[in-house]
């Protein structure tokens, strides 16, 4: 039997993952069926009825969400942005506030300003590490919700989830923090101090960028019972083959996330002083502002870096477009390498916010190839840019 007390790749394979019971199948069955036979009217085996309220493969992965968080309760979704949309109706009401980090993912803050916006849901975004200004935003905001994302993208910023959570619960707001970057094996954010973890699983924790979902997880009972109720009526859940991918790939979520920063590391310590390089924003380098506090509140640092060409935005266009071995894509998180345009890519959708990104930064999801090759690769097109 699995419990709380077992390490953390041991509950990431096991936790929700008993083997069938007639067949004795070591991986348990992908439930596709949409409805399930009653005994009887309202007399439900093991509890399923039909497939949106409930469904055997999406409990699993809910199960071995939660367990890896430390929590109560996780709730699994078709997407990262239907997981924050569930989360934030089961929340909000017309009339309350959202106080976010001035770099939180661009789709994040869209959702709050433009279809939230439309129900009367006020948004202000700050920087959050300048605590003073938090607790006076919270107290003039009245916020309902601090939204929070760290490390940030894409420059990496590092934020102190338990101090913001004192100063937020302190003016009765719940704490929100969005751990795809780093995910729950890199940090627990529910042990920090915050009241919900939200995830995109699209990224690490799905790990292979072929599979998209969301996830909240959370520990209030009360709360859980409303993100529930959101799920089950409001229907965004994540589907069964979906919900099985995700699954799978969290089982070798330790052994991907080590080798993740052990390669970021060794690439943001190779660029940091590159003459055609700015600046590396990476926050397990001792310059990086955050560095302290990430390795206090972080077991390492992750996968992702960004950095700024000193050449600016046609250096930058011209880096991204002559990497061999990194794939100029969206998203991060996968086994292959990616490399992103933040300004005209991921962060398109806050052109002319304060979220917006300097086009003289590049971002860098990187993969599990061996570490020479990327070191390589970056190295040669650093070399064209003359
Ligand atoms: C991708 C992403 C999301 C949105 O998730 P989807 O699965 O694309 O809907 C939210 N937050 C962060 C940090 C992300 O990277």
């Amino acid at each position: 039997m699995i419990h709380d007390d077992h390490g953390f790749s041991t509950r990431a394979i096991h936790v929700g993952q008993e083997f069938d019971p007639t067949t004795g199948a070591v991986i348990p069955p992908v439930h596709f069926s949409t409805t399930y036979a009653q005994d009887g009217i309202g007399n439900l085996r093991g509890g399923y009825e039909y497939g949106r309220g409930g469904n055997p493969t999406r409990d699993s992965l809910q199960k071995q969400l939660a367990s890896l968080e430390g929590a109560s309760h996780a709730f699994s979704f078709a997407s990262g942005l239907a997981a924050e949309d569930a989360l934030l109706r089961a929340v909000l009401r017309p009339g309350d506030h959202v106080l976010m980090g001035n770099d939180v993912y661009g789709g994040t803050h869209r959702l709050v300003r433009r279809i939230f916006g439309d129900w009367n849901i006020g948004l202000t975004t700050l920087e959050l590490d300048d605590l003073e200004a938090v607790r006076s935003a919270l107290a003039s905001t009245g916020a309902r919700v601090l939204w929070l994302e760290t490390p940030s993208n894409p420059l990496m910023k590092v934020t102190d989830v338990a101090a913001l959570a004192e100063i937020a619960h302190a003016s009765g707001a719940l704490v929100v923090v969005d751990n795809t970057f780093a995910t729950p094996y890199l940090q627990q954010p529910l042990a920090l101090g915050a009241d919900v973890v939200i995830h995109s699983t699209t990224k690490y924790l799905g790990g292979h960028s072929d599979v998209i979902g969301g996830a909240v997880v959370l520990s209030d009972d009360a709360l859980a019972e409303k993100v529930g109720f959101h799920q089950f009526a409001a229907g965004a859940v994540s589907g069964p083959l979906d919900a099985w991918l995700t699954t799978r790939g969290i089982k070798t979520l330790a052994v991907r996330m080590d080798r993740h920063s052990a390669s970021a590391h060794a690439l943001a310590s190779a660029l940091e002083g590159h003459p055609a390089v700015a600046r590396v924003y990476y926050p397990g380098l001792p310059s990086h502002p955050g560095h302290d506090l990430a390795a206090r509140q972080m077991r390492d640092f992750g996968g992702m870096l960004s950095l700024e060409l000193a050449g600016g935005a046609a250096a930058a266009r011209a880096f991204a477009e002559g990497l061999r071995v990194f794939s100029l894509a969206e998203s991060l998180g996968g086994v292959e390498s990616l490399v992103n345009y933040p300004s005209e890519m991921t962060h398109a959708s806050v052109r002319g916010t304060a979220l917006e990104v300097s086009d003289a930064i590049i971002r860098l999801s990187v993969g599990l190839e061996d570490v020479e090759d990327l070191l390589a690769d970056v190295r040669q097109s650093l070399a064209r840019l003359g």
